[in-house]
């Protein structure tokens, strides 16, 4: 690229030229010398590329000022301008400019797409399981409806025996060319051929079990592995068992997203138990030894005299096992003082004598409070 042309030359602009002017000169003779203009000249082909590159660097300010103060060694070691990979077509960030005058033509349609292989989609699904499922783990056979590979035809779509036929009307490329006219001119446009829809081919004897298509929908079930510590809206990835691919195409993935059903005791957080478990008055003053409930079934716990509503003790290690891990979190046991109600009156009685005996002994808590009181409402008095 020695004797490369100086842009402003190639875009026959001056160097004070407006990026207005810029872009009146490209449009001129991008026009000019565009391949479907040209078709099969070499020259035009590579003026055309000049062009683009011209713009490409004079239309953006900042390579427009690099190329003003260092010429085309602005450039050198980035790939020419970073002009990379022009295929002669939809290119860049040009895109949106040709779009504006050529009606979309020369976008992605200029590939051609005829029996390329087609991945198979990928399938999500949702399910929910119990809080034991999830902390143990369990194995679950899910219904799975997910398109597979026609046995009849083994995915050609063609009735045994029978072959797919060049398409005629497109002479097999799947594209149609026509002429459309534009305010810059005659150009010739390219569809996708609309009898074989672009794969170039038609089936003349559809295979009967999948109607041509090649793939059937199937409602099968799949056996999934959920491991022990999942946690909710947590999403379980199994390779190729989504839709089966077209023309050798890999099947697609299936994603299981795990959701947990609330449990009636037992929440949780992270990998920890929680669980809130009502004692009585009697046994929250004298200490007891207690049943708590645990995820592993129930276990006793003595809890100490003197223990206060909304205590939490915690067990270690009563929690749901890490995923993919050995240790487990822990259980926290809130407990909740119960008062009595509908007390017999030989009940009643014995709470008066207790009462009576004890008065405000050993009741810290209240005792503090109504001291907090006196002192706020002392001037009052
Ligand atoms: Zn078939
Ligand atoms: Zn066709």
């Amino acid at each position: 690229m020695a004797s490369k042309r100086d842009y402003y030359e190639v875009l026959g602009v001056s160097k004070q030229a407006t990026s207005d002017d810029i872009k009146k000169a490209y449009r001129k003779l991008a026009k000019k010398y565009h391949p479907d203009m040209n078709p099969g000249d070499k020259e035009a082909e590579a003026k055309f590329k000049e062009v683009n590159e011209a713009y490409e660097v004079l239309s953006d300010d900042q390579k427009r000022s690099a190329y003003d103060r260092y010429g085309h060694s602005a450039f050198d070691g980035t790939g020419g301008a970073g002009f990379s990979g022009f295929d002669g077509f939809g290119f860049g960030g040009l895109d949106d400019l040709f779009e504006s005058f050529m009606g979309g033509f020369g976008r992605r349609s200029g590939r051609n797409r005829r029996n390329e292989p087609i991945r198979g989609k990928d399938l999500h699904y949702a399910l929910e399981i119990s809080f034991e499922e999830a902390a143990f783990g369990v194995t679950k056979e899910i219904p799975v409806s997910r398109l597979q590979t026609c046995n009849t035809c083994s995915g050609t779509g063609a009735k045994p025996g029978t072959s797919e036929e060049t398409c005629k009307r497109c002479q097999g490329t799947g594209q149609i060319r026509y002429s459309q006219a534009t305010p810059f001119g005659q150009f010739v446009n390219v569809k996708t051929c609309d009898a074989c829809r672009g794969e170039g081919k038609i089936i003349t004897h559809p295979c009967e079990s999948c109607n041509g298509k090649g793939r059937i929908s199937k409602n099968q079930r799949i056996s999934l592995n959920i491991p022990a510590g999942i946690s909710e809206g947590q999403t379980i990835p199994l390779s190729g068992e989504g839709d089966s691919g077209l023309r050798g195409g890999p099947a697609g993935d299936l994603y299981i997203t795990i959701h947990i059903k609330p449990h009636e005791i037992f929440t949780r957080e992270g990998y920890d138990v929680i669980c809130d478990v009502p004692i009585s008055f009697t046994q929250a003053a004298l200490g007891a030894e207690i049943e708590i409930p645990t995820i592993d079934g129930i276990m006793k716990y003595r809890i100490p005299e003197g223990t206060q509503t909304s205590t939490v003790f915690k067990i270690k290690g009563k929690g749901i096992k890490r995923f993919r891990s050995e240790s487990r979190g822990d259980q926290y046991v809130r407990v909740h003082v119960e008062v009595p109600v509908k007390l017999s009156q030989k009940q009643k009685e014995l709470l008066r004598q207790f009462a009576e005996i004890s008065g405000d002994e050993g009741l810290v808590q209240k005792k503090s409070f109504f001291e907090k009181v006196k002192d706020l409402f002392k001037e009052q008095r």
